[in-house]
C-alpha cells in the first residue's frame, strides 16, 4: 500500500464521524462508508484517503488495519478530519510494545505479517467480537485482534469468534488477500457478516454476495456467573491500557508474553480438572481441545513406531494461534492466576515454580526427551524460565520436602542472605548443636555432613538445585548425585526430616538476623596463593614436649591447608596448598591426618595466630574466625 502517491487532491470528507472508545480502524471505514449520503464502495474511500492509489477492488489486499506509513497517517488524519494520535491508536499497532512485539513486521510483506502474527498470536486476519456491543454502535474494538480478549466486561459476556451462518472466522478480512477486506467494492453493512458464504451457499465471481449474517443477533454466552473469568478479563484490559500488570509487577508486555507461554504449555499437556472452575461450554472448548491433541499424539506414536525406536516427528509446541475465545477462557484464567504472587506486586519464583511443578511432571509424564530444550519452544522468559527450571531441578523434591517450598519454610520466598555468607562446611558449633544427632548412626563422615548442610542451606537463599550449589560453594561437583542424595536417603529412612528441616530454617533465620557476616567466596578469592605457612622448629619445640619436625615443605603445607580451613569455612581438598600435588594420593589425606593428630596440638595457638592476622586482611568487615555463627 505503500509506493509513489496518487496525484489526487486531498480532500476532507464532508462528513466528520466520531470513534467509538476503542475502535479498530477497518470498522471506522466501514461505518464511516455507510454513512455517507450516497453509496461509495470501501475502496473509493480507501482511495480518496490516500491508502490505495486506485478505485479498484484488486488494490485492497494488504493488511486492514494493522499498520500505517507516516504518509499515509497524515493522508487519513487530514481527510478524516480527525487527529493522527487518534488514528493510530486504532492500529493494531498501537498494541506494539504492549500485548505485542511487532518487530520484523513489514506491512508491505505478507509472509512478514503471518510470521509476526504467528509468533506474538495476534489476529491479523479475523476478530471475535461481542454481537451486544455491536448491536449498540456496530463497532468493532481493536481489542478483539488480540486472543487475550476472550469476554466483554461491559456486556459480561463471552465473545464470539466465528459466524455462525458462514461458519468462518469473523472479521470481515479475507486471508487470501493478505488480510485485505473483503468485498471492498461492495457497499458495507456494519454490524453484518461480510464474509464469503459458506461453502456451496453460493457462486463465486463478480455477483457474489457476501454471507450477510446480522452479527448483532448472533446469541450471546453470558458470564454473569462466571465471576472469575470476568476478573481475569477486567486485569488484562486494564494492563493493556496502563501497559502495565500492577499485579505481578511486570510490564504489560513482558505480562502477555508470559500468559501466552503459560497457554502454549496448558494447551500441550493440561486436564481439563487442572483449569480450575469453568462454565461448561468453555470446559467443553478445552475438552474438545484435548480430544484432537490426543489424536495427533496417538498419530505421532504410530508414525514413530515404524522407525524403529527413533524419534518420529516433533509435536509443535509453539504452533498455530488460538482463535478460539471460549478455548482462550478456558486459558487465561489459570495463566493470570499463576502470575498473581501472595503478595501483589512481585513475582515471586519458588510460588510460580509451585504452579508450574504439576505441569511440569505432566510434561515429563508425556516422556518429552529434552525438558530443558521446552523451554525455548514455550518461549519462557525471566522469573517463568526461572521457575520452570527450578521446577526441573527440583527432581530430589528437596524445595518442597524441606526447602523453600517445604511446610517447614516460614514465609514463601528465599531467605535473605547469599551464597556468599556460607561456609563449605558448616560451622563447626552449628553442625555439633544442631544437625549432628540426625546422621549420628549413617556412616557419612563428619566433613561430609557439614559439606551437604552447607548445601541444603545455601538451597534456602535461592532455588538451586544441588549441582549449583556445589559450584556455588566450589566443592566437587559428585557432592550433588553423591553425598547430597545419600544425607537426603538417610534422613529419610531415619525419620528425621522434619528434625532436619526445622534445624536448618531456623540456622536460616538466624543467619538471615545477623547484621555483619563473614563472606566466606572473598575470603576463598584472597586465599588463592596460600600455599605454605612458614613453620620452624622453634614455633614446633615452644610447645616443650618433643615434637617430629619432619619435612619442612610437608609441614608448611600442611600448615597453610589447616589456616586456610580456618579463614574459609572450607575442607583441606580444597585448599591451594593441597591443590598443589598435582596427584593426590590416597595418602594426602592420611598424611594430613597424621599433621592433626601429631603436630597441631603444638602449633595451634601459633597457627590460629596466624590465621586471624590474615582474616583480618582478608575480610576487615568481618575479621573474625568462624567456628560457629555469633562467635
Ligand atoms: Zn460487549
Ligand atoms: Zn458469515
Amino acid at each position: 500500500m505503500t509506493g509513489p502517491l496518487l496525484s489526487l487532491p486531498l480532500i476532507p470528507l464532508p462528513l466528520r464521524l466520531p470513534p467509538i472508545e476503542g475502535e479498530g480502524f477497518p470498522s471506522y471505514l466501514d461505518r464511516i462508508v455507510a454513512q455517507l449520503p450516497l453509496p461509495v464502495a470501501l475502496t473509493v474511500l480507501l482511495y480518496r484517503l490516500g491508502l490505495q492509489e486506485s478505485e479498484r477492488g484488486a488494490e485492497a489486499r494488504a493488511h486492514t488495519g494493522v499498520s500505517l506509513s507516516a504518509q499515509q497517517l497524515r493522508n487519513a488524519a487530514f481527510t478524516l478530519r480527525l487527529p493522527e494520535e487518534r488514528l493510530r491508536a486504532m492500529l493494531l499497532t498501537h498494541f506494539d510494545g504492549v500485548a505485542v512485539d511487532f518487530r520484523g513486521l513489514d506491512p508491505d510483506d505478507p509472509d512478514s505479517a503471518r510470521r509476526v502474527g504467528l509468533r506474538e498470536w495476534a489476529y491479523l486476519v479475523g476478530s471475535h467480537y461481542c454481537p451486544a456491543c455491536l448491536a449498540e454502535d456496530q463497532a468493532w474494538r481493536l481489542a478483539w485482534r488480540l486472543p487475550f480478549s476472550f469476554a466483554c466486561v461491559r456486556h459480561g459476556a463471552l465473545l464470539r469468534d466465528t459466524c455462525p451462518r458462514c461458519g468462518r472466522r469473523a472479521g470481515n478480512l479475507r486471508e487470501e488477500y493478505g488480510g485485505g477486506p473483503a468485498y471492498a467494492t461492495q457497499k458495507r453493512q456494519p454490524g453484518f457478516c461480510m464474509n464469503p458464504p459458506a461453502t456451496g451457499e453460493a457462486g463465486v465471481g463478480r455477483g457474489a454476495r457476501f454471507c450477510g449474517q446480522d452479527l448483532t443477533a448472533v446469541p450471546g454466552l453470558s458470564l454473569r456467573r462466571a465471576p472469575r473469568l470476568l476478573k481475569t478479563q477486567a486485569r488484562l484490559d486494564a494492563a493493556l491500557e496502563a501497559r502495565h500488570d500492577p499485579v505481578s509487577g511486570l510490564p504489560a508486555l513482558a505480562f502477555f508474553q508470559a500468559l501466552r507461554s503459560l497457554c502454549a504449555l496448558l494447551l500441550y499437556v493440561a486436564e481439563p480438572g487442572d483449569l480450575g472452575p469453568l462454565p461448561p461450554k468453555v470446559l467443553d472448548a478445552f475438552g474438545r481441545h484435548v480430544e484432537e491433541r490426543q489424536h495427533r499424539l496417538a498419530q505421532r506414536q504410530s508414525e514413530r513406531r515404524p522407525q524403529g525406536g527413533r524419534s518420529g516427528p516433533l509435536m509443535r509446541f509453539y504452533g498455530a494461534t488460538p482463535t478460539s475465545a471460549a478455548l482462550m477462557a478456558a486459558l487465561l484464567p489459570w495463566a493470570a492466576e499463576a502470575l498473581t504472587p501472595a503478595q501483589p506486586g512481585t513475582l515471586n519464583v519458588p510460588e510460580l515454580a509451585e504452579r508450574l511443578r504439576p505441569l511440569v511432571e505432566r510434561l515429563r509424564a508425556r516422556g518429552q526427551g529434552h525438558l530443558r530444550m521446552v523451554a525455548k519452544d514455550f518461549n519462557f522468559q525471566g522469573p517463568l524460565l526461572d521457575a520452570f527450571h527450578a521446577v526441573l531441578s527440583g527432581r530430589a523434591g528437596f524445595d518442597h520436602r524441606l526447602g523453600l517450598l517445604s511446610p517447614y519454610a516460614p514465609a514463601r520466598r528465599a531467605y535473605d542472605f547469599t551464597v556468599d555468607d556460607v561456609p563449605a562446611l558448616l560451622w563447626e558449633d552449628e553442625f555439633r548443636a544442631h544437625f549432628a544427632p540426625l546422621f549420628e548412626d549413617s556412616d557419612l563422615g563428619e566433613r561430609t555432613s557439614r559439606a551437604v548442610c552447607s548445601l541444603a542451606l545455601v538451597r534456602l537463599s535461592a532455588l538451586l538445585p544441588w549441582e549449583a550449589a556445589c559450584a556455588a560453594l566450589e566443592l566437587p561437583a559428585t557432592y550433588a548425585c553423591g553425598a547430597c542424595n545419600k544425607a537426603m536417603g538417610v534422613l529419610s529412612s531415619a525419620q528425621t526430616e522434619e528434625a532436619f528441616a526445622r534445624a536448618l530454617h531456623g540456622l536460616a533465620a538466624r543467619l538471615e538476623a545477623q547484621p555483619a557476616r563473614a563472606n566466606y567466596r572473598a575470603r576463598r578469592e584472597a586465599l588463592r596463593d596460600l600455599r605454605a605457612v612458614a613453620v620452624t622448629a622453634r614455633e614446633l619445640s615452644l610447645a616443650g614436649s618433643f615434637v617430629n619436625p619432619g619435612k619442612a615443605a610437608a609441614r608448611h603445607q600442611h600448615s597453610a591447608a589447616f589456616v586456610w580451613e580456618q579463614i574459609t569455612g572450607g575442607d583441606w581438598r580444597g585448599a591451594p596448598a593441597m591443590r598443589e600435588r598435582e596427584k593426590r594420593t590416597a595418602s594426602a589425606g592420611e598424611l594430613y591426618g597424621r599433621f592433626l593428630d601429631e603436630k597441631l596440638p603444638a602449633l595451634r595457638p601459633f597457627l590460629l595466630e596466624q590465621a586471624a592476622a590474615l582474616a583480618a586482611g582478608v575480610d576487615p568487615g568481618h575479621p573474625r574466625l568462624t567456628r560457629g555463627l555469633e562467635s
